[in-house]
């Protein structure tokens, strides 16, 4: 059937949409519909373009993910070099900077800079053509990069095509962009985990992740990951002189009404002083942002002037990157241990002579898998360099082989788990290994144990982690379940405990038979089983009986449970011991209330965004109260949301409720309706 002239307005309608809600989305970090009112759109538009493949474009929004896997990597040319960038390590250097700018251009005005925070992440090169992405490769030598094209369009902030609205009427037939590709400081931790928990070996740091996500031949695995992206570069177009701003700042405000997302903390500043109030600005906010940065990029904003600056070789003479001062720090490995995790893997991690670093005091460093430990060849006794970024746990980064003499031997891969003794497995194509004896290994019952009585689970008070070693090597407890066979004779004469302390413990074990369903599903554990998942679990089958015998088909029919997730889930109750756990836990009185969902409340049926902080409960805690009443709780304002909860420190969704005439309510209106 040939395409009718509706079906093609239609297709460019909903590509236009599409292409305006991801730049509201990812550019302008001002969503204006729910991710469910997009994915109909796009669905409706993949479903077009499969009746009629003659409708389909290149640059159609759905062509993200359509190519296949390649052989290798072509080479491509940038059109003008990617220059690296001078590096100032202190204010004297960037004194000296703004001195040479000076008399180069031979002025004494203060000269206007532009100033951006220098992401640590992976440099890209994008070419547009005639308003469409037509390639895009990495920085290379600077001169020739790697085609990465086929793994760029995957990403969510890149417009497939520029857009063109009121603002900007024109759009070159050539455009050339640079910019840096990055993962959020807390996505990169859930990466790792993730990779942690299937065995796989961690990325040493997002940089790595990122490089790693966007070097792939396969773009499903780029997709994948939640690679962002920041323009912050030119690199020339065929448009006439006159419409291109003159300086760098304009011209990144042009990048962004093209669509292209630019760090929003970009700021002009003229002269060298307001340059160093910019830099602590930004140093000191440098921990809450969400990616990891390493310095300040400064440029001179104006572009004749960055001209008749010019270049030496490789860097720029108009611009510098002021550097963080480095959190290394140098000491001795005293011991290297190995840890086990909740689910079995075997972590080394070295233990060193306590050092300061940037501040902290760090006593060890994790040394994430034995081919981190051959690739640094590093051992018991030697000096190390260790380096501190961020939250991330301290790494250690190489082996000072002058101050390290006398040098132990390799250390050697343990046949055996240090805990329990227990055989040692390597799951195909990972890099840690795994102890399998679950809950018979004294490490892993500790963390198994810590997880089940933790805050969001069981959420049993006095149980800490020295307790319950203490409570495992006394042999109080063997499994999850003996938590409730404790009586005060067991533990009174214990050191640290006497009547007070042993009474308490054990009514705060027996108040916590009484809990939800939600609760009791995360305590158990299971693999990608986070709280989320497990209020969903219980809302879907609202009763574990229900739950245990749930076929992996029904799991994946769950919205948000994924086939790994599924998969996971099924194993766990098909398997004898933690049926047989289940069992005995229900047996010895624990009550599990389903998520009841109340229709009478004020929130039932009712599209609720939340904001800013409470004093009273967590977000995620108030989530599920109103999960629980029947609510659905949405991540964005749109004309569909019916109230936004704000509480402290609101953000921009406030001004936007108020934009659009939503009701908001305060901590206590909330309390008062919930009760
Ligand atoms: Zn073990």
């Amino acid at each position: 059937m040939k395409p009718k002239k509706a079906d093609q307005l239609q297709v460019e309608k909903l590509s236009t949409l599409i292409r305006t809600h991801s730049y509201k989305y990812h550019v302008l970090d001002e969503p204006e519909i729910e991710d469910s009112e997009y994915d109909v759109l796009f669905q409706e538009l993949l479903s077009l373009e499969e009746r009629f493949p003659e409708l389909l474009s290149k640059s159609s929004p759905t062509q993200r993910v359509g190519s296949k896997p390649l052989s290798g990597f072509k080479k491509i040319s940038h059109g003008s070099q990617m220059l690296s960038l001078d590096n100032a390590f202190s204010i004297k250097d960037l004194e000296d900077f703004d001195k040479r700018v000076k008399e180069r251009l031979a002025i004494e005005e203060d000269v206007e800079y532009c100033c951006e925070p220098k992401l640590d992440g992976v440099a890209v090169n994008l070419f547009y053509k005639n308003g469409a992405l037509d390639k895009a490769a990495t920085r290379g030598d600077g001169t020739v990069g790697e085609d990465i094209t086929h793994n760029i369009k995957t990403l969510p902030a890149v417009p497939l095509e520029l857009l063109r609205n009121k603002e900007v009427t024109t759009i070159p037939t050539s455009l050339e962009v640079r910019g840096e590709v990055f993962i959020e400081s807390s996505e990169f931790k859930k990466i790792n985990k993730k990779l942690e928990e299937e065995a796989k070996k961690p990325f040493a740091n997002p940089r790595n992740a990122a490089a790693g996500s966007l070097r792939q031949l396969d773009p499903k695995i780029t997709a994948s990951r939640p690679l962002k992206l920041f323009i912050h570069g030119y690199g020339g177009s065929d448009s006439p002189h006159e419409e291109i701003p003159n300086n760098q700042f304009e011209m990144l405000q042009l990048f962004k009404k093209w669509g292209l997302p630019i760090n929003p903390e970009t700021e002009t500043v003229r002269g060298i002083k307001s340059c160093i109030e910019y830099f602590s600005k930004i140093e000191s906010k440098r921990n809450a942002l969400p990616y990891e940065i390493d310095g300040v990029v400064y440029k001179v904003n104006n572009f004749n002037l960055q001209q008749r600056m010019g270049k030496v070789t490789r860097a720029p003479r108009w611009a510098v990157a002021r550097k963080f001062p480095a959190e290394t720090g140098k000491t001795v490995i005293n011991s290297i241990s190995f840890q086990v995790g909740r689910l079995g893997s075997i972590t080394p991690v070295a233990d060193l002579e306590p050092v300061k670093v940037g501040g902290v005091t760090i006593s060890n460093a994790s040394l994430h898998n034995f081919d981190e430990i051959d690739r640094l060849d590093v051992r018991e006794g030697d000096v190390v360099i260790i380096k501190r970024a961020g939250d991330v746990i301290p790494q250690v980064t190489k082996v000072d082989l002058k101050d390290s003499v006398k040098r132990k031997p390799k250390i050697k891969q343990p046949k055996t788990c240090p805990s329990c003794n227990g055989e040692l497995f390597r799951d195909e194509g990972a890099a840690a290994l795994r102890c399998l004896k679950g809950q018979e290994c004294p490490a892993q019952l500790v963390e198994v144990i810590k997880h089940f009585v933790s805050r969001n689970a069981m959420n049993i008070d006095g149980l800490g982690d020295k307790i319950i070693r203490l409570f495992i090597e006394k042999k109080i407890i063997k499994s999850v379940s003996d938590l409730y066979k404790i009586k005060e004779e067991d533990i009174i004469s214990l050191e640290g405990f006497g009547p007070k302390s042993s009474s308490n413990l054990i009514e705060s074990i027996k108040t916590s038979k009484d809990t939800s369903l939600q609760r009791f599903i995360y305590a158990l554990g299971i693999r990608e089983v986070g709280e989320a998942t497990a209020l969903n679990l219980a809302i879907n089958f609202n009763g574990i009986k229900r739950l245990m015998e749930v076929s992996k088909e029904d799991l994946i029919e769950i919205n948000d449970i994924g086939p790994v997730a599924a998969g996971f889930i099924h194993d766990y109750f098909s398997d004898k011991n933690s049926i047989e756990l289940v069992n005995e836990l229900i047996l010895l009185g624990l009550k599990l209330s389903p998520p009841q969902t109340d229709n009478s409340s004020k929130f039932s049926g009712k599209t609720i965004v939340i904001t800013g902080s409470f004093t009273s409960f967590s977000r995620n805690e108030l989530k599920e109260q109103l999960i629980v009443r029947g609510a659905k709780v949405t991540s964005s304002i749109s004309t569909k949301t019916d109230f936004l909860i704000s509480g402290e420190k609101p953000g921009s969704k406030l001004s936007k409720a108020e934009e659009l005439n939503i009701k908001t309510l305060n901590e206590q209106e909330v309390i008062d309706l919930l009760n």
